[in-house]
């Protein structure tokens, strides 16, 4: 839990100039504002960080990929690929455009195996969303060749990767489209946000009007009288979150960089015992490190290790368990419980075919993710806690 561990006075500093003008709304109340622009100075701030030309401030990660995939054209009888593992908004957003998720399994970088993404392609897939979990980089160059010699688009899913990076280059810029959460428990927070980045000055557009009711928010002409090609919805980022966002991402090196010391600390008292395996990470020097992933030989073994951690007040995270977090645990969605009571899309006959949600096909996700435990990681780990830790581990070390 990062960006919550420094809201501080950088955050209250930023607040307190949109309280003194007064002006709550990034559009509009020219006059009012006083050249104050937190959401428009967030977006500047945050494309650079990342190197992408634009960048949009939204309400929520989920909002981001449901604004990103109706930009990307991504619609009813459309067939969108997306992991087994991430959380529930990545499959969420699939059917809020209309379209149909195509479940992968992941490899041991546990995210989406690119060769299990080219075998689910068929002749529907419009998109694929490929999920930087727990602050690591999926195999994101060879996922994108993989979708660009089938010409599907690429959106990524960094909403856990923020301030991630591959061979140097930010995660988030590698697709089409890359958004990004910025809920309470993400690596930089306003409370509640999202963001949408991209290189193309056409998705850009696209997005920007469907976030705000179609508005094109031409400056030559008043809020009212601006035009508007498609219709939208509201999804607008508010100026005290623009504000926070400002605040956050300068600290989000920092965040990375303690993170970072944490992580190697940790790790170091892993490495020593039998049978314990290291997530796979594409490119260690890009981690944001917000998460240690280690695996056990198998599930029993786990489950007593971290009971073990657990007792020596150690707590760690076992996916296959989660409600959250791995598609075969979301029976709601298996049933097909759509708020709508009609079961759209999945009813929806321009659907090409039904698509099968089975854990056989995704043999590997429910192996690996029965097996590996997930540790979060603080900025602040002052000595005491790192001493509890290596107690709890010497102490389970027993069980192996
Ligand atoms: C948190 C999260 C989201 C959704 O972001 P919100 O801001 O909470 O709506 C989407 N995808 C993943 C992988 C997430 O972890």
């Amino acid at each position: 839990m990062p960006g919550l561990e420094l809201i501080g006075q950088e955050e209250r500093k930023e607040v307190m100039d949109v309280m003194e003008t007064g002006v709550l709304m990034r559009y509009g109340f020219d006059n009012e504002r006083k050249g104050v622009f937190k959401v428009r100075q967030f977006e500047e701030e945050f494309s650079r960080y990342c190197g992408a030309g634009y960048a949009l401030g939204v309400t929520s990660g989920s909002a981001a990929l449901k604004i990103a995939l109706t930009a990307l054209d991504v619609g009813p009888g459309d067939e969108v690929l997306v992991p087994a593992f991430t959380f529930l908004a990545t499959w969420e957003a699939v059917l809020e455009v209309g379209a149909i998720p195509v479940m992968t399994d992941i490899d041991e970088t546990l995210n989406m195996d690119p060769a299990d993404m080219e075998r689910k392609i068929s002749p529907s897939t419009k998109a694929v969303i490929p999920v930087h979990m727990c602050g690591s980089a999926a195999r994101i160059a060879r996922i994108v060749e993989v979708a660009r010699s089938h010409n599907i688009r690429v959106l990524e899913d960094n909403a856990q990767g923020c301030g991630g990076s591959f061979q140097g280059k930010k995660l988030g810029t590698f697709g089409d489209m890359g958004i990004f959460s910025f809920d309470y428990y993400k690596t930089m927070t306003t409370g509640e946000g999202g963001m949408v980045i991209t290189n193309s000055e056409t998705l850009y557009h696209r997005a920007d009007e469907y976030h705000d009711h179609g508005h094109d928010h031409n400056p030559k002409v008043s809020r009212a009288m601006e035009g508007r090609s498609i219709l939208g919805f509201n999804f607008r980022m508010n100026e005290l979150q623009g504000a926070l966002g400002l605040a956050q991402v300068r600290k989000l090196d920092f965040m990375i960089s303690e993170q970072k010391k944490n992580k190697a600390a940790i790790k170091a008292m892993l490495s020593s015992l039998k049978g314990i395996k290291f997530r796979e990470l594409p490119d260690p020097e890009g981690d944001t490190a917000t998460f240690l992933a280690f695996n056990l030989p198998d599930e029993g073994t786990a489950e007593k290790f971290q009971q073990a951690l657990s007792a020596g007040g150690v707590d760690t995270v076992c996916y296959k368990k989660n409600a959250w977090h791995y598609a075969m645990n979301w029976e709601h969605f298996l049933a097909q419980s759509t708020a709508n009571s009609k079961k759209f899309p999945f009813t929806n006959p321009m659907n090409n075919r039904t698509v099968q949600y089975n854990r056989r096909d995704i043999p590997q996700a429910d192996d690996l993710l029965g097996r590996t435990l997930v540790m979060g990681i603080n900025i602040r780990m002052p000595e005491e806690r790192l001493a509890t830790i290596r107690q709890a581990i010497e102490k389970a070390a027993d069980v192996l």
